[in-house]
């Protein structure tokens, strides 16, 4: 904060090694060799490294670091980081401030902890992490981070990172490809971009450490209904409180320094929900800046005397969070593919690559769905908020038309169409998808990329993204192989458009995906619905998929069965620390504070009967709590069983099952009882605060 806030053009970056530092700090060759390695993934040699480390460190200490880390994104989904200081001693008893190329290159730190899902045995610890040059390094704390990848002993990937790098690499490839036939051999390299929009909500901290239920599961296990909720829709974009407003600005400024381009912040429709959207990137650094946005808001917040909730669905009966994933693709010479033009029907080369992602998302609704699976998210995919756990594409009723223009191969007029809907003809190009328009959708075409919505607010984008460059590349190269025999280049062209629109349609929904109208006309349709994560999850290790990431090096069958295991495995542990947090607060708190409250109002009744005065309400009420406290204690109890028989199964699909189907429906019997015990307690014996304080006291 100490930084000039007016002067942000000096403050943009500051804490990054990045493309002007290293000019800067760099020997001209060695600025020369690594900008190679960075442009054309070529590894590094050992005098470069040596150099590029000193230099880093030089500067990294100018601006107060003591410490480097190799930061890293195993598979729990955050960041991980082991700090050592830059300090060696010397003869003479003192010390000297050092940090090698190998030390830049390559890290081992104890591997044992995270997870991978049986792929490394605990006893043999190693892992490895390798510098990730296509991202800066930068400095956090006093520390710089050197962003890596990380892998076992024997070369199994245990992150999330690495398999990204690679789905970037094929989608580049099968994209160049079909460049080349459209007569675009400047192209050398296409890259995908991401836009990952955050929601998150500020809750004041004082009030947050009173809850256990958010101190250990990040969400409420109670709480009865406010007076208010979001019935107003009073908070959406509505003005910003003044302390609101302080963390914003100073989250701003704490993430410009990281080169962060955050842009803009407005509220949510939830009271106390908030979002943030950065300036898109490619996917690669996205997620990186993704996962900063997150620790430095939960960082930021503590300083404010508030804590960031990053949970989906932190309070039931109000809208969850989640993060938009903004995504298209562009070439090196800053063409964006997914731009339609002025005239989006002769735009053949648009056309294609659109096509493209229709038929990867129509062939792979179950991979989308399972990338963004959690059982924080399964509370808002299918509730009548976040999209529907339903997979479809929304591209608004102009694209729509220009495609089965191709598909009944008659004319189409676009000026006729977009004049009668809008009775405009100044716009710049084609529609958006305004916010009325429809926001229902899981899969929009908003403009010249695709946003992607059921994302959950905690989720590491990689996931995702690793699955839609994937797909869309493997429908790329499919097109390729036909374009690249065909005679007639441009009918083959119009022919795959139509073939496609044929087969895939079926995927394309412009109405509204919240009615109960689209859950019946999807299953005509045959598109899949995968409420839970318990369902999505096993798709993962089906035939299809594994052939699909296996031919395109992603993933091997046993990196893919290991990543299924360790999501089914988090599922259970999540379900298994709510209940727990749930039995807790039952005995310790809840039934106690209820109790006194029924001791009060008898010891009053038994005064006011002494005066011969009427104590009926006394005794209703009294009789109403007592029951609903026994039933609390009963339905805590058989919760409290259900739990132990967990420890019945080995496999753990089959666990992950019985945890969705009866724990799940145990935990909401006791949330039910508990909510209205609540509402029948008098203030001040409810032992934490309540929906209404926790929202609207800032
Ligand atoms: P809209 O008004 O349709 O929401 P915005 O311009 O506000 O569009 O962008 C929303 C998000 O999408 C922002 O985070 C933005 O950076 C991102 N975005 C814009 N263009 C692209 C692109 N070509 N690729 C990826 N993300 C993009
Ligand atoms: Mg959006």
């Amino acid at each position: 904060m100490s930084e000039n806030y007016n002067d942000i053009p000096n403050l943009f970056g500051s804490m990054v090694f990045d493309d002007s530092t290293m000019k800067e700090k760099l020997p001209k060759d060695v600025y020369k060799a690594l900008k190679k390695t960075i442009q054309d993934g070529k590894s590094l040699d050992s005098s470069i490294a040596n150099a590029v480390a000193n230099a880093m460190k030089d500067w990294a200490i100018e601006k107060g670091a003591t410490h480097f880390t190799h930061w890293f994104q195993p598979m729990t989904g955050i960041t991980a980081e082991k700090h050592d200081s830059f300090i060696s001693p010397t003869e003479d008893g003192k010390v000297i401030m050092e940090f090698s190329g190998k030390e830049l290159i390559k890290g081992e730190p104890d591997a044992s902890s995270f997870p991978s899902g049986g792929l490394r045995a605990t006893f043999e610890a190693r892992g490895y992490t390798a510098w990730d040059p296509t991202s800066y390094a930068f400095i956090k704390e006093n520390t710089l981070c050197i962003p890596t990848v990380f892998c076992s002993y024997s070369g199994e990937v245990l992150d999330k990172k690495t398999p990204l790098m690679r789905s970037m690499e094929v989608i580049s490839k099968q994209a160049v490809r079909i460049l080349k036939l459209f007569g675009h051999d400047e192209v050398k390299r296409v890259t995908t971009t991401v836009g990952p929009e955050q929601e998150y909500f500020l809750v004041d901290k004082k009030l947050y450490d009173q809850r256990k239920d958010l101190i250990f599961t990040g969400r409420t296990l109670f709480g009865a209904k406010p007076p208010k909720g979001q019935e107003l829709d009073d908070h959406y974009f509505g003005n910003i409180k003044p302390r609101v407003a302080a963390f914003m600005k100073d989250l701003d400024e704490e993430l410009w320094k990281l080169g962060v381009l955050a842009k803009t912040e407005h509220n949510e429709v939830a009271p106390a929900q908030h979002e943030l959207a950065p300036i898109f990137s490619t996917t690669n650094i996205a997620t990186d800046h993704n996962q900063l946005t997150m620790e430095m808001m939960k960082k930021v917040a503590m300083r404010h005397g508030l804590t960031c909730l990053l949970h989906e669905k932190p309070f039931a009966g109000i809208n969850g969070s989640g993060k938009h994933n903004n995504w298209s693709i562009s070439t090196n010479t800053g063409m964006n593919l997914l731009e339609p033009g002025k005239t989006p029907h002769d735009n053949l080369q648009f056309l294609l690559f659109l096509c493209a992602v229709i038929k990867a998302v129509d062939k792979n609704q179950d991979l989308l769905r399972l990338s963004v699976a959690s059982a924080g998210n399964d509370h808002r995919l299918g509730a009548n908020e976040a999209p529907p756990a339903i997979i479809s594409i929304f591209l608004g009723d102009e694209l729509t038309g220009v495609l089965e223009s191709y598909e009944n191969g008659g004319d189409y007029s676009q000026a006729e169409k977009s004049e009668m809907k809008t009775g405009v003809h100044v716009l710049p190009h084609f529609m958006k998808d305004t916010t009325d328009r429809n926001r229902t959708s899981p899969f929009a075409f908003t403009g010249n990329k695709f946003e992607f919505r059921m994302l959950g607010s905690k989720l590491s984008i990689s996931g995702p993204n690793i699955v839609l460059n994937t797909i869309v590349a493997e429908e790329l190269e499919q097109f390729a192989d036909v374009l690249e025999k065909a005679e007639d280049f441009e009918a083959a062209v119009k022919e795959l458009i139509k073939k496609t629109v044929k087969e895939h349609k079926r995927i394309i929904f412009n109405g509204n995906n919240y009615s109960d109208e689209w859950v019946e006309e999807a299953k005509k349709r045959g598109l899949l619905n995968l409420k839970t994560t318990v369902d999505a999850l096993p798709y993962f290790i089906s035939t299809k998929n594994i052939e699909l990431f296996t031919k395109h090096h992603i993933f091997t069958q046993a990196e893919m069965h290991s990543r299924c295991d360790i999501l089914l495995e988090e599922y259970c542990k999540v379900l298994n620390i709510e209940c727990l947090t749930m039995l807790d607060m039952v005995k310790k708190d809840i039934i106690p504070a209820v109790q006194s409250y029924i001791k009060d109002l008898s010891d009053t009744a038994v005064s006011k009967a002494s005066l011969q005065l009427s104590c009926d309400f006394e005794k209703e009420l009294v009789t109403k709590l007592s029951s609903l406290s026994s039933c609390l204690y009963k339905k805590t109890n058989q919760l409290e069983s259900a739990l132990l028989d967990s420890k019945n199964y080995t496999d753990i699909l089959e666990c992950a099952k019985y945890y969705k189907s009866t724990i799940f429906t145990a935990m909401q019997e006791v949330r039910a009882v508990a909510d209205e015990l609540e509402a029948n307690t008098a203030s001040n014996y409810w032992p934490f605060p309540t929906y209404g304080e926790l929202l609207f006291n800032i």
